[in-house]
């Protein structure tokens, strides 16, 4: 983890040049032909799908195999930017109002 100011900026614009807003959902299913494996056994899949839900409400967009690891690495960057949100927002708010005030058991 890199510390300074300048270094959360350079992660920040590094997980922001990658970052996809969602989380990967794998769907198997069966394809409805009563003489195929999947009636019994096995179903077809994954596919792949990135679920957003946002406002109360679910979108979920087909992601094609051959971009499964390019939306993968999107998901885990915008993690990470979200963490380094939290963390840079933690310093900041330690500049707006003081550093945080110890607990009396910690004393
Ligand atoms: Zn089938």
């Amino acid at each position: 983890m890199t510390t300074g100011r300048r270094g959360w900026i350079r992660d920040l614009v590094l997980a922001a040049e990658h970052m996809l807003w969602g989380s990967l959902v794998a769907v198997y299913r069966k394809c409805g032909k009563p003489t195929c494996h999947c009636a019994t056994g096995e179903k077809h899949g994954p596919v792949w799908y990135l679920s957003q839900h946002a406002q109360g409400r679910t979108h979920m967009r087909f992601v094609p195999p051959e971009h499964l690891d390019a939306v993968r690495r999107g998901v885990e960057a915008f993690q990470q930017y979200r963490e380094l949100g939290h963390q840079v927002a933690a310093t900041n708010l330690e500049r707006v109002l003081g550093p945080q005030r110890r607990r009396r058991s910690k004393r």
